[in-house]
Parts: C-alpha cells; sequence; structure tokens
C-alpha cells in the first residue's frame, strides 16, 4: 500500500507533540527516550505520547504500545485501519505486531533501531529471534499432548459463538 509522505510542515505538527511529551518524560524520569503520534484517516492527532516503562513500571510501555492503546480506549474500538503512525524512533517488533494486529498498515519513523541500540536500547535479540538467526534467547516448547483442559477453552468458544 503506498502512502503519500505528509509535507514537512505536517510532519513538523504530527512529530512536534510526540517530541514534546517524550522530554518531558525523560526530565521527570517517567518515561524512555521514544515518542508516537497516532493520527485519524482525516489528518487529526488521536493521541501524542512517551513511552511509560517507568512511570508504570511496564515493560511493554513503548510509546507506539501506549498510543494504541490509548487510542483504541479513547476511541472504544480495536480497529484502528487507516490510521497512521509517526514513531520518533523505529518500532521495535512488540510494537509492529500490535500496530498490525490494530490494523495499523502505516508508520512513519525518525531514528532507527540502531540508534536506539547505540544508547542502550537495543532490539536485535527479537529481530534475530524472529527472523531465525538465533533463537536461543527464548525456549518456546509445544506442549503436543496432556493439556485437554487448555483444549476445551476451543470448545467453550465454539458453544459460545457457533
Ligand atoms: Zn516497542
Amino acid at each position: 500500500m503506498t502512502h503519500p509522505t505528509p509535507s514537512p510542515e505536517v510532519l513538523d505538527s504530527y512529530f512536534t507533540p510526540a517530541v514534546e511529551v517524550t522530554i518531558a518524560g525523560l526530565r521527570d524520569r517517567t518515561g524512555g527516550p521514544f515518542g508516537a503520534t497516532l493520527v485519524n484517516p482525516e489528518g487529526e492527532i488521536v493521541v501524542a505520547v512517551g513511552n511509560t516503562v517507568i512511570k508504570d513500571t511496564d515493560i511493554s510501555g513503548h510509546a507506539e504500545m501506549v498510543a494504541v492503546r490509548e487510542a483504541c480506549k479513547k476511541l472504544n474500538t480495536l480497529d484502528l485501519s487507516g490510521h497512521v503512525m509517526y514513531a520518533t524512533c523505529e518500532p521495535c517488533p512488540m510494537c509492529v505486531a500490535v500496530m498490525m494486529w490494530a490494523g495499523i498498515t502505516t508508520c512513519y519513523y525518525a531514528s532507527t533501531h540502531e540508534d536506539a541500540g547505540d544508547n542502550g536500547f537495543s532490539d536485535v535479540h527479537l529481530r534475530k529471534y524472529l527472523d531465525g538467526s538465533d533463537t536461543s534467547t527464548l525456549d518456546m516448547i509445544h506442549l503436543d499432548s496432556g493439556r485437554e483442559d487448555c483444549a476445551s477453552i476451543w470448545t467453550e468458544f465454539q458453544a459460545l459463538n457457533g
């Protein structure tokens, strides 16, 4: 899908709130050096947020994750298709995933994951795990028998939704 890049002025209007809230979070020591703005299909800002990892003691409080969470609550929807993410830094795989779960298909970012790594925020272990080049960081073990209780959830789901 192609998406026309907004004008420099429009990009400024989207990135500036994210940068400002992120720097405020750094100064308050409530969040890391990452921000994001989510824009609706009409080009209006829905939320502009910074990383909340420290404030919320939440390892998943990345800016893009927070933006999706807050936007879904604000708009009372799980579907953010047509919305566009503007991230101060290249999103990590977790945030790529949450954007995709929410139906977001366009994300602009400025700094790269290499820049983040140079500042002590490397996500290379996630990237290597997902591309299969180093899966030693997480043992994913499939129990393929003996868990009928887990399988019963599907039966219950089908009964409730059949
Ligand atoms: Zn992330």
